[in-house]
């Protein structure tokens, strides 16, 4: 008989050892490390720093996770949210691990009882947010406990040039000074090189070796679609594409994530809406459902997603232009975390490329920031203008260089047409020029395809030269030249003057022919190419075993109160349909059965299967 409650030193004294691989085995139930797992896993162990640079989805829990339990004492997870750290406890606990967060939501009792727990070591893991653990109180805690090692999640946190400047986290370079043979492992999923320098200096990790995991998210298609009707593209990219599957829509405003959510429940889509600004149970009551069903679409702003760990998420699209390459790789990282083929999907337009210079421009950031900030918009623009691999560009952007193009994103599958439209981008130059830096692009569109129009403001520029030398190109081609020119900084719209356009940068250079233009064609329409790919393996004769075994983890996962993945992942009752495991040990032999979850829910499991056998 398998213990109830698998800890160390049930480990310990079945045999088990303490070793890694026996903890990755028993206790998650993984067959393998994955990428520099082992390595990260004996440095720690052996008692020194590390700092763990990984993609979102890469699997850096595990990194100090497995030393907590092999290392004497308790291990101290620092995180920024409650929610985060209550995801991870969650997941810890329906493994068996002893694992607490020490948090402002605890009453007095819980908290003491906690704190009890860690003086006499007989917790794992306590997860606790920066602000609290520099408190004295606890700092003295610390000092009269065995600790295993300080484990700094979120470490981009102490970065002011990263996205979520967290001001806390600069005292915590003071554990080296205060715990020094206490190995400190920092974390995180945020990679440029100014915000990784930053993180060493700040956190006083100048002696720890940097493990730089790739940044590549092989499974995730990236693709950027030509903006048109955006709300039906999405519908039909989720109806032909991924029904019934849980997936994320971004949106910039609160307004519109709600609006976004009520059209397509309207449309049969199961969707909800997630932002700051919703009653707090409606939007705790909203993340729920999202994180325990399995086919939800949230939309959301951008305050959905730190600490959704999810790993289900098939795709990941976005109806507003991101800010930044950063915040886009982050939000599409959240996207098939299991490893399975998941979407990274995109409209952009014009108006895009606008609404964001605009947002930067009337913002009250300093002159510095605001640099900085055209800067990171500029990077995002390009990549969406891109007509080679995505995956190269995006990869690039985090310092790494990808040999080949990757197969797997939109302009590897559908190689885009591109044309030179080096004449048509110096027309419409030359129109904004003439007729007086005062006009938006509907108006000089149709002014330069000598569309005329009952408008004043088109009546006074039909003098203009430019006009009508335009007539051999749509309306939605001429967009596409003008996104290239604004989304290169050769236009800008003037908020100031109502949106006019006015020439910049490089603008004489392109008049003067020095500078080439080239735009790539309408990709609209394109469907990935694996359609059906998402669903796990299931053969036919499965089928009915799946979905008895899907009900099954239903129930199982609401009398725990827990979401359906944290029974098991899909890929794990996938292999449990095809091997029809009989008993416990067969069981345990399926990747993402550990000893806990074979004790605790290993007969319901194995019930279902006799019963369909
Ligand atoms: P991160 O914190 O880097 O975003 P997680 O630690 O949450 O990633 O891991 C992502 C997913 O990968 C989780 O579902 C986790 O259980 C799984 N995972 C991590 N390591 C392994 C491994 N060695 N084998 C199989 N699955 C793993
Ligand atoms: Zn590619």
């Amino acid at each position: 008989m398998l213990p109830q409650q698998t800890t160390r030193d049930d480990l310990m004294h079945n045999g088990g050892g303490t070793q890694p691989a026996d903890i990755l085995h028993r206790v998650f139930g993984f067959s393998e490390f994955r990428g520099r797992q082992a390595e990260i896993i004996d440095t720690i162990h052996g008692g020194s720093d590390a700092f763990v640079l990984m993609p979102t989805g890469g699997g850096k829990s595990l990194c100090y996770q497995i030393p907590a339990l092999t290392r004497r004492g308790v291990a101290v997870v620092v995180s920024p949210l409650i929610a985060l750290m209550n995801d991870q406890v969650g997941a810890l606990k329906a493994l068996g691990v002893r694992a607490e967060a020490l948090h402002s939501g605890l009453d007095h009792d819980k908290r003491m009882q906690i704190e009890s727990a860690v003086r006499a070591g007989r917790i794992d893991l306590v997860y606790i947010a920066p602000e609290r653990l520099m408190n004295e109180r606890v700092l003295t805690l610390i000092a009269e406990s065995s600790i295993a090692l300080f484990a700094i999640d979120e470490a981009h946190c102490v970065s002011q040039w990263g996205h979520d400047f967290r001001p806390e986290y600069r005292r915590l370079a003071e554990l080296a000074d205060r715990f020094p043979s206490v190995p400190r492992v920092a974390l995180t999923a945020t990679a440029d090189p100014a915000t990784r320098e930053e993180i060493v200096e700040r956190l006083r990790l100048a002696n720890a070796p940097i493990y730089l995991h790739s940044f590549d998210r092989p499974n995730i298609t990236y693709r950027v679609n030509e903006r048109g009707n955006a709300r039906s593209q999405l519908l039909a990219f989720i109806r032909d594409e991924h029904p019934a599957q849980a997936g994320i829509v971004y949106c910039l405003s609160r307004k519109k994530s709600e609006d976004t959510a009520e059209w397509l429940a309207g449309q049969g889509v199961d969707a909800l809406a997630y932002h700051a600004g919703l009653a707090p149970e409606t939007r705790h009551a909203n993340q729920q459902r999202f994180l325990r069903e399995a086919g939800v679409v949230i939309c959301a702003t951008i305050a959905f997603g730190m600490g959704i760990d999810k790993p289900d998420v098939r795709f990941v699209a976005h109806l507003d232009l991101p800010a930044s390459i950063e915040a886009y790789y982050q939000e599409t990282g959240r996207a098939g975390r299991d490893g399975r083929s998941a979407d990274a999907w995109m409209v952009f337009g014009l108006n895009d490329v606008v609404q964001r210079r605009r947002m930067i421009e009337q913002g009250d950031a300093s002159e510095a920031r605001k640099q900085v900030e055209r800067h990171k918009l500029d990077a995002m623009l390009a990549y969406c203008e891109q007509a080679t691999c995505r995956r190269v560009a995006l990869l690039a952007y985090f310092g790494e260089t990808l040999e080949y193009a990757c197969g797997n994103c939109d302009t590897c599958l559908f190689p885009p047409d591109s044309v030179d439209a080096t004449r048509e981008a110096r027309m419409l130059l030359s129109a904004v020029y003439r007729t007086g830096q005062r006009f938006g692009f509907g108006v000089i569109i149709d002014h330069l395809r000598g569309t005329a129009r009952d408008d004043p403001r088109h009546a006074q520029i039909k003098q203009a030269s430019t006009f009508g030398v335009g007539s051999h190109l749509s309306t939605r081609r001429w967009r596409a030249v003008a996104r290239y020119l604004t989304a290169h900084g050769y236009l800008i719209s003037d908020p100031e003057r109502g949106g006019g356009l006015r020439l910049a940068g490089d603008s004489r250079a392109l008049l003067r022919g020095e500078h080439r233009v080239k735009i790539v064609l309408d990709r609209e329409r394109q469907k990935s190419p694996r359609r059906r790919a998402d669903n796990p393996p299931i053969e036919i004769e499965d089928e009915p075993l799946w979905e008895a075994l899907r009900a099954r983890r239903r129930a199982l996962a609401d009398k725990d109160d827990v979401p359906a993945y944290v029974v098991c992942s899909d890929a794990t009752l996938a292999h449990i349909a095809h091997r029809r495991p009989t008993n416990i040990g067969e069981l345990i032999e399926v990747p993402g059965i550990g000893d806990h979850k074979a004790s605790r829910y290993g007969r319901a499991i194995l019930d279902v299967v006799t019963n369909r056998a």
